[in-house]
């Protein structure tokens, strides 16, 4: 299949989060399988050019935004490690410091819709320019949300995308791109789309439900998740609208890219290790511990890397921190985000010099050497689509401590419940007394029984986290996208 694969972030050019993670290793995944798939991404500033080794394919080429035409250049590369060709559209929209957030003011650039409109379209025009007829369109996430709607309203009568059916992903329903219709206002898109059937939302537009409307086939990354969107407590208002959708909703776990994440071969964790010898992770450990000034102890270290978000459910985490501490833990935290959390955390560090590190910053070296280093890694999330840390951390001998939602659920089963199959420590409410117990169970089978803590981590490791699952679904979901027959709304 000849396939389109679009999204704001793609490792190693881009990253905020998961997105960008999968977005470099789902594609290579689909290439080993044999199809001929090409990426589309925003060029920004800080992506180096002789460095990537990336080429201009051409300047002046123009995207419709409404009336007007906007001039972008199209440049090009191979993603590392693979031969799949990723394009970087460069515009004065998209082309700047930051991702989403303007790095300066810490705001949100207010005009990200046009900014991804503006990507969207160009995605297109450069097809034009390439002679690509796609198969698939796979969009993914809200900025690439109006992609399904341009290809059905504005270019599928144009034989180039006359077999093309799109796929679109929900990464994570919490950011759905929700903004003033006079934000869009420059698209001129008529009005007769922006009714609540269609693209409006409470007299705004949004752009994620743009595409569950238009898209053929609808996915995101859990069969957990799938069915948590279609509630009230996780669809964050796109409940119904999913439902109507569910015959064509589909919830894959995604893989990891273990030639990144691998004790094996990582090159940026000072030893490396594997199952049959744990030495080189305990020596990644005492490492990180007098890196970051801690006391060099065999303690238990529990580790978390994350966006600093609600979503993921720190306040639980911040409640309980002294009874966490109490348990003869040290405790590593890495992540940006939300300044006040950035702030309480700080204040525990204060507090517990010794045993405790908070990391503000993003630092993939550091993340590599937490997961290594960590002896059990934290996800107590509210919500969690899909998750990968939770996977890095198993490959890594890390034992995950996670609440049953979302891709927590599909990978993590109960040690607690089942000692022969369990990988990891579960809790169901998001309530602090939970967590803990969870947290306090963990410890004390480090403590209490270590030997079949160690089977534990033994056993973490040898599970099959890597993308040849998850691709051969996929290709199932596209032949089932190639089946559908549009018909106009
Ligand atoms: P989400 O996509 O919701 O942020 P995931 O667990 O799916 O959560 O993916 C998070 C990814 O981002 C992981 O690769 C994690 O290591 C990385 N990450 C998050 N925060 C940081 C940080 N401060 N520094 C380095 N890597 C980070």
């Amino acid at each position: 299949m000849n396939i389109v694969f679009i999204s704001a972030e793609v490792v190693p050019f881009s990253k905020t989060g998961g997105l960008g993670d999968v977005s470099s290793a789902y594609p290579k995944a689909m290439k080993e399988l044999g199809h001929n798939i090409i990426i589309f991404t925003p060029l920004y500033k800080k992506i180096n050019l002789e460095d990537n080794n990336i080429k201009l394919v051409k300047k002046d080429l123009v995207a419709p935004i409404g009336e007007k035409l906007e001039v972008f250049e199209l440049y090009e590369s191979v993603l590392p490690g693979s031969q799949v060709p990723i394009y970087f559209i460069k515009n004065n929209y998209l082309y700047r410091d930051g991702i989403y957030v303007d790095e300066e003011t810490g705001e949100d650039y207010a005009d990200s819709p046009i900014r991804f409109l503006s990507f969207s379209q160009s995605v297109f025009a450069s097809l034009e320019l390439l002679g690509f007829a796609p198969n698939i369109i796979h969009a993914n996430d809200w900025h690439t949300g109006l992609v399904p709607f341009l290809l059905k309203t504005q270019y599928s009568e144009k034989p180039l995308f006359s077999k093309a059916r799109t796929v679109f992903t929900i990464h994570n329903i919490g950011y759905q791109g929700i903004y003033p219709l006079e934000e869009i206002a420059d698209a001129n898109i008529p009005e007769i789309y922006l009714t609540e059937d269609l693209l409006g939302f409470y007299d705004q537009i949004n752009f994620m439900k743009a595409a569950v409307v238009y898209t053929d086939i609808l996915t995101t990354v859990s069969s957990k998740y799938a069915e948590e969107i279609q509630t009230k407590e996780y669809g964050y208002g796109l409940e119904k609208i999913i439902a109507t959708r569910k015959d064509d909703l589909y919830g894959i776990v995604h893989g990891i890219d273990l030639t990144i994440w691998n004790p094996r071969t990582d090159e940026l964790i000072v030893k490396n290790y594997d199952a049959r010898n744990l030495k080189g992770k305990e020596e990644c450990k005492n490492y990180l511990q007098d890196k970051l000034n801690l006391d060099v102890t065999d303690k238990p270290l529990l580790g978390i890397i994350t966006r600093l978000a609600t979503q993921k459910g720190l306040n639980m985490i911040l409640k309980k921190f002294d009874d966490i501490m109490n348990l003869k833990v040290q405790f590593i935290l890495l992540g940006t985000g939300d300044p006040k959390l950035e702030k309480k955390f700080k204040t525990k560090e204060k507090k517990y010099p010794e045993d405790c590190s908070i990391n503000i910053e993003f630092d993939n070296r550091l993340a590599h050497q937490i997961e290594a280093a960590s002896d059990f890694f934290l996800m107590p999330s509210i919500y969690e689509p899909c998750g990968l840390n939770q996977m890095y951390s198993m490959v890594y001998g890390t034992v995950p401590i996670v609440r049953n939602t979302g891709g927590l659920s599909d990978t993590v089963k109960d040690y607690v419940e089942d000692q022969t199959n369990g990988n990891g420590f579960v809790f169901e409410k998001a309530k602090p007394d939970e967590f803990f117990e969870a947290v306090e169970l963990a410890v004390s089978l480090y403590y209490n029984d270590h030997p079949s803590f160690v089977k534990l981590q033994k056993r973490v490791m040898s599970l099959d986290f890597s993308w040849k699952n998850a691709a051969s679904n996929w290709q199932k979901v596209y032949e089932q996208a190639l089946k559908k027959r549009w018909k106009k709304k």
